[in-house]
């Protein structure tokens, strides 16, 4: 008969995102076990390389990772391994005999879910390959307020698509679950999980031959930082309107910045909330959809949408994204990302997010509409993708959601023929409010010394003004890519065209048919 203390096996807690140790509820249920050791285990999936991921986010990772490692050890003489190699493999192996980190196979394994499409493949052939191996799995919901799945179930298996279906969906609900603390003790780390081998990496050794160059430190230290400092603000917080805050602002910037924590969830949405309803109770406050519970409803609702609409991150096959027959042109897509259409204002918020890995809400949409519908003509699944590579709180449900809505496809999008225009007024929805273009100056140094009269529209100063501010367009910093006025009406036309297209098509295809129903609007929420 084997050991009493050998029966209790190894619990393994997977880290994915639920990067903290606060309000982890696979981490609290492998403590509490009953397991004679635990080994928390990080898996560095090749997949996500500098192909993918841009520097500022990937060093954000390993922040965030250094971070759990040293509260591990400070906290519990425990620690981070961090393991290479697709996870199917890695974890593969230590399901069939725990070598080499395990004296023998683990008897549980924990994690967070994860409801993104490569994740739930991923995850699939774990449980399989764990279940293959008589390894015990148990998945549990932290990244979202509510469990997407029984948030969906309640929804009749769609998603709402507005704020309001969204706030009557949580209504429905109740109130989600209350954050717990971390937990008091760990059980200690198996014997042969030690050695340099496991330590948290550096960027070079990942491949990256660029320095990150973003402000954001990436950890559970930080994050919570930054959040409690934040739900400091009370007056930030009961006076919040998102449409309000400055798109220009970046020093500091006028909302939370605590994207980057949540994607990585280095701090719980659920403590989040929680602190929010706290700071507004029994006092006036900004309401949803405008408020910051506002805000992460849309969040909850990007990932409701990301679970349940089919090909969420494509035209094809998406039933909520309207055809629309866009351009292809290298030549353009690379001037919108590198920061050099010639429009100041959308350069600068391209380069604030290869520099910092962020933007303003705002300056997401002026770049957005820019690159799709209002300037460029070119797809929102080319944008899409370098957000994906250069935010740092890049989100595949968050980003699809947003991008489709903005590029004009979705049943969410505001009207197609409404259009932000690339030189903003100061008093437009964009938000700019930057007379001075401190903004522009600071992404844009070729810009710095241009007088303020011309900053957003520099092509617009006479040679004289752009020879003494040491910018000539054309030469120093270039002419608007394409003319905004002549572009934006042969867009409007083309949209019109499209959906009269789509329209035709699908009266068509119900004709053929003999469909009744299918005549009626797909509706959402
Ligand atoms: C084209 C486009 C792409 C985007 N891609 C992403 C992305 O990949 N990752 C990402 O986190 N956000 C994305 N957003 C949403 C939004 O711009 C950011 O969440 C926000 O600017 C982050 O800054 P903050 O934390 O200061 O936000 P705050 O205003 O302080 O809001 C607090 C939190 O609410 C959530 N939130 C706020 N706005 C939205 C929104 N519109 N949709 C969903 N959740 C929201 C975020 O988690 C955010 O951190 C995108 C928006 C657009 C227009």
């Amino acid at each position: 008969m084997a050991p009493k203390a050998e029966a209790a096996g190894t619990a393994v807690v997977w880290f994915r995102k639920g990067l903290r140790l606060h309000d982890n509820p696979a981490l609290l249920e492998a403590a509490k076990s009953g397991a004679k050791h635990l080994c928390p285990v990080f898996v560095l999936d090749p997949f996500f390389g500098p192909k993918f991921v841009g520097p500022n986010r990937y060093n954000f990772l390993l922040d965030c990772l250094r971070d759990l490692d040293q509260q591990l050890r400070k906290r519990y003489r425990s620690r981070l391994i961090v393991l290479r190699g697709r996870p199917q493999e890695v974890l593969g192996k230590l399901f069939q005999s725990g070598k080499p980190l395990l004296a023998a196979k683990p008897r549980l394994i924990v994690w967070e879910k994860d409801t993104e499409p490569y994740a739930r493949k991923r995850d699939a052939a774990i449980e399989k390959l764990a279940k293959k191996g008589g390894v015990e799995v148990h998945t549990f919901s932290g990244h979202t307020l509510y469990d997407v799945d029984e948030a969906l179930a309640k929804n009749k298996g769609s998603s709402p698509t507005t704020n309001n279906g969204m706030q009557s969906l949580a209504k429905a609900l109740g109130e989600p679950a209350a954050p717990r603390p971390a937990p008091g003790k760990l059980p200690p780390l198996p014997p042969a999980a030690s050695g340099k081998a496991y330590d948290v990496p550096d960027l070079k050794k990942m491949g990256y031959k660029s320095s990150p160059q973003t402000y954001l430190k990436g950890g559970e230290t930080a994050g919570a930082a930054r959040m409690t400092a934040m739900l400091k603000k009370t007056k930030f917080i009961r006076t919040f309107r998102k449409p309000q805050t400055r798109s220009s602002a970046f020093d500091p910037p006028d909302t939370t910045v605590l994207s980057p924590y949540l994607k990585f969830g280095c701090v719980s949405i659920r403590e989040f909330y929680y602190g929010l309803k706290k700071v507004c109770s029994g006092s006036n406050h900004s309401k949803p959809p405008e408020s910051l519970l506002g805000q992460i409803l849309f969040r909850e609702m990007a990932y409701l949408m990301g679970a349940s609409i089919p090909n969420f991150d494509r035209q094809a096959g998406n039933p909520c994204c309207k055809p629309i027959p866009w351009a292809n042109n290298k030549k353009l897509l690379a001037a919108w990302e590198t920061g050099r259409t010639g429009y100041p204002f959308i350069d600068a918020s391209m380069r604030q997010l290869t520099r910092v890995g962020w933007m303003h809400h705002l300056a997401r949409h002026a770049v957005a509409c820019f690159l799709t519908r209002g300037d460029l003509w070119l797809s929102w699944e080319e944008g899409r993708d370098v957000f994906d590579r250069l935010l740092v709180d890049a989100d595949w449900s968050l980003n699809n959601m947003n991008w489709l809505g903005l590029s004009g496809a979705a049943p969410w999008s505001p009207p197609f023929f409404r259009v932000y225009h690339p030189v903003p007024k100061m008093d437009s929805s964009l938000n700019v409010k930057d007379p001075e273009g401190k903004f522009i100056r600071e992404f844009v140094p070729e810009l710095r010394k241009m007088p303020s009269k011309y900053i957003y529209a520099p092509w617009t100063a006479p040679k004289e003004v752009q020879q003494a501010a040491g910018c000539i367009v054309g030469k120093d910093y270039p002419k608007p890519i394409v003319d905004h006025e002549t572009v934006c009406k042969a867009n409007l036309e083309r949209f019109k065209k499209a959906l009269a297209a789509a329209r035709s098509a699908g009266g068509q295809k119900r004709k053929a048919s003999g469909s009744a129903s299918s005549g009626k609007k797909r509706k959402f929420g």
